[in-house]
């Protein structure tokens, strides 16, 4: 079964949730895709063993990536491991596989499929492996904000900045009004960017995460809390008034991560009273006041080499993905990591993808069926493409993630 992403979406302007995950189909959110087939059963206890077999059967035919905040059981079987743009560019990497198996969520499965040869085949081993951040911004509801822009004069001043964490739609939008994507190693650097493309007055439409965008501006570019409105796409006008747009310079879209969103100043507050002398790390997805109040902030790669980098001994809580966390624990056992928040859970749509979706997939491709393909609209993935190669021309950009 293959997915398309269109331009032409006749989504409503309030898409109203929600599909139960893993029944109906919706193909054209990240969400609560159908996933057809036979599945084994999770507690089969040869799982391991016919994922070990089919993985060898098809040697360099196929290449599995793993996200970070995947499950150990997913990550055992995994090639490389990275945040979700070093995955794609992997992927890309290794034209001579011709089945990529993204173990991650549908926006990043996409990225890869836009990234990769023509003669390769990108895979989600559960199609309802969504982000319920890239499912805040719907394409028809950003049309309609750049709509609300030109009517109140701004347009010409804005430059689209959007977050990797986007459907291939959305980076399209972006590469069409002379954007650029970002990551969250990079945020500042594209920021910049685009905030001098227009000269003085110059604007910025940040997708579709708020907080990334309002800690990139306040904390790395010394701007003003001032400076930013949020756009409420179920409002009309985003519920700002003209005056409002024209005055900010950045409007930042109203999503958010449903996991990061969650870590609160209260939690982190209470891990100081409670661990002497711990350093607390975040993501930049985490609420403004979350990073104010840590000791560090970055990306999941830089999570990992900062806490890689420390002394024996050190104490961190640690504010990201618990997949990502609980590993960091195992993998540095000298050093005290603890979790951020108690009532924060696993990021839902990452964990979909478990050990029995991917022995589906890998012993599907092994009798010669492709699964779960994830294909991008050639339009769609032309304009996502010129936004991605905008983000790579960035002033030192490379290899980061
Ligand atoms: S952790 Fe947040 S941004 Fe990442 S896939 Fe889950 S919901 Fe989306």
């Amino acid at each position: 079964m293959s997915t398309s992403v269109t331009q032409s979406d006749s989504r409503p302007t309030t898409p109203l949730p929600l599909l139960v995950l893993g029944r109906g189909t919706e193909l054209h959110t990240e969400r609560g895709v159908e996933c057809p087939g036979e599945l084994p059963a999770p507690s089969d206890p040869g799982l391991v063993e016919r994922a070990r077999a089919a993985k060898a059967a098809l040697g360099d035919q196929v290449f599995v990536l793993g996200h970070h905040y995947q499950r150990d059981e997913v990550i055992e079987f995994a090639d490389v491991t990275g945040d979700s743009f070093k995955l794609a560019k992997d992927a890309a990497a290794r034209p001579q596989a011709p089945y990529i198996v993204f173990c991650g969520v549908h926006f990043m499965a996409e990225s890869a499929d836009i990234l990769t040869g023509d003669s390769q085949t990108v895979i989600l081993p559960d199609l309802a492996a969504g982000c319920s951040m890239a499912d805040m911004a719907a394409i028809r509801q950003v049309e309609e904000c750049w709509d609300d822009l030109v009517e109140a004069g701004v347009a010409d001043l804005t430059v689209p900045v959007t977050y990797m964490n986007s459907s291939a739609a959305i980076k399209a939008f972006t590469g069409r009004h002379g954007g650029t994507i970002c990551t969250s190693s990079n945020a500042k650097t594209a920021l910049t960017w685009a905030l001098e493309q227009k000269g003085p007055g110059g604007k910025v439409l940040f997708l579709p995460d708020q907080h990334l965008g309002r800690n990139t501006f306040v904390r790395d570019l010394g701007g003003s809390l001032d400076g930013c409105v949020v756009f409420d796409p179920h409002k009309p006008m985003g519920g700002l008034t003209r005056r409002q747009l024209q005055d900010a310079t950045m409007i930042l879209w109203r999503g958010h991560c449903s996991v990061h969103g969650r870590f609160s100043l209260a939690a982190l507050e209470q891990a100081r009273r409670e661990i002497p002398d711990v350093r607390v790390i975040v993501h930049p997805e985490c609420q403004y006041e979350v990073v104010e109040a840590a000791d560090e902030v970055g990306s999941t790669e830089k999570i990992i080499q900062t806490i890689a980098a420390a002394p024996d001994g050190t104490k961190w809580v640690v504010g990201t993905e618990l997949n990502l966390v609980r590993r960091l624990g195992t993998l540095f056992p000298r050093q005290q990591i603890s979790f951020l928040e108690k009532n924060v859970c696993y990021c839902s749509t990452m964990n979909r993808i478990d050990l029995p979706h991917l022995v589906w997939t890998l012993e599907s491709l092994v009798a010669g069926r492709v699964v779960n393909a994830i294909t991008v609209d050639d339009e769609v993935a032309r304009y996502a493409r010129v936004a991605l190669d905008q983000m790579l021309s960035l002033p030192g950009e490379t290899s980061k993630d």
